[in-house]
């Protein structure tokens, strides 16, 4: 069945009633491997590396939520990136933008630069310069919107236009935003890529990763990867994510209802000198943010002038946990010169405007006043 609704399509798909049991919850499949009817024939189950029933649900489900047709889901987020650079050949080039995930540039620079595969990272906020990056070679345009932690955006239609044009793919890695607050598919994306440890859980209890797309030829090699390099994940993290999806549209309302009340209450106070969240509408980017995005998620960066500044803030913060990661009901703060971005050069990290006194936070679900109040007294003791 089809449904229209967001949630509806959460709760629902792939996780009809089971037929036999009449079991309301999908089960946790834990079997390795099935019986066959006869040699070679099976009920769509042979071997749990190759399919699983939990897993099938769990792809079903993503898939309808991104509006894709097909998923494909991996162990862990990088797992998933590292399937679609495989759809590439030696001697082909990939245009990123420049503010990626630290872990994505080293897949690309440190790992897939060794098979020849290189890439190219340009500023994705100016479409001129995208287009300019492009090279006879250049196979995939990789972009994240928004991007961590600077919060910068993509306009998604503009390089979905760019990419087809030189007879490349677009893959978005939809990480920051999550199916509910964007759908790059229906923005003319190819690939749809997640880490679903991050929103999707959502409860900072799994490490995992998914691909997304509406082109049947990628998701078949996609899902061949998936089986012959074998980086699955486990039928219960499968059922978390199931699990998780179902409240996916009532969290994402609260972290953005939290992140903005934070991010005002930033804009004016005197300790912080720059404020980066897109919902605010001195957002240099607020337009595109509110065409493209429905919701402006929890995530947000300030800048507070000096690693001293940093670090002291840090200190005082009590409800904010110092952790990587982002995207759980708990919230969350880092500092990525030190922390995520760490693995970047400091000539790389100034370019980027990645400062030493850039704080990330990732505001959870918890009581909007709570947030507030701890904010507020570890600022004023910067
Ligand atoms: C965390 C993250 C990844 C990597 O995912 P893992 O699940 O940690 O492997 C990729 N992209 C973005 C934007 C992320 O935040």
């Amino acid at each position: 069945m089809n449904y229209r609704g967001f949630a509806t399509r959460a709760i629902h798909v792939g996780q009809e009633p089971d037929p036999t049991t009449g079991a309301v919850i999908p089960p946790i499949h834990l079997s390795s491997t099935y019986a066959q009817d006869a040699p070679g024939k099976h009920r769509g189950f042979e071997y749990s590396r190759t399919n699983n029933p939990t897993r099938q649900a769990w792809e079903q489900n993503i898939a309808a939520l991104e509006e894709g047709s097909y998923a494909i889901a991996f162990a862990s987020g990088m797992a998933a990136i590292d399937a679609v650079v495989r759809l590439l050949r030696p001697g082909d080039h990939i245009v990123a933008s420049a503010d990626l995930y630290g872990g994505t540039v080293r897949l690309f620079d440190r790992v897939w630069s060794t098979f020849g595969i290189s890439a190219t990272y340009v500023d994705a906020r100016e479409p001129e310069a995208v287009k300019h990056a492009f090279r006879p070679e250049t196979r995939l345009l990789y972009i994240e919107s928004p991007t961590n932690p600077l919060l910068h955006l993509a306009d998604i239609a503009a390089m979905a236009d760019i990419a087809h044009r030189h007879n490349a793919w677009l893959v978005v890695d939809n990480t920051f935003a999550t199916p509910y607050a964007q759908q790059p598919l229906t923005l003319g994306a190819d690939l749809v890529v997640h880490s679903t440890t991050k929103y999707l859980a959502g409860h900072s209890d799994v490490v995992g990763g998914v691909v997304v797309t509406r082109h049947p030829e990628l998701a078949e090699r996609l899902r061949f990867f998936q089986n012959a390099a074998g980086a699955i994940p486990s039928p219960f993290e499968c059922w978390l994510c199931l699990r998780s999806v179902k409240t996916l549209a009532l969290r994402m309302q609260q972290h953005e209802r939290n992140a903005r009340a934070v991010a005002e209450l930033c804009a004016v106070h005197p300790a912080v000198q720059a404020v980066y969240y897109p919902g605010l509408p001195t957002h240099p980017q607020h337009e595109l943010a509110r065409r493209q995005m429905r919701n402006f998620t929890g995530m947000l960066s300030l800048d507070l002038g000096s690693a001293e500044r940093a670090l002291e803030f840090l200190r005082h913060l009590r409800l904010f946990t110092l952790a990587e990661s982002l995207g759980g009901v708990e919230s969350l703060v880092s500092h990525p010169a030190t922390m995520t971005h760490a693995s970047l050069s400091p000539e790389r990290r100034r370019s980027v405007g990645i400062t030493e006194g850039l704080i990330r936070l990732s505001c959870g679900i918890e009581d909007t006043e709570d947030l507030l109040e701890d904010i507020t007294q570890a600022l004023n003791s910067v």
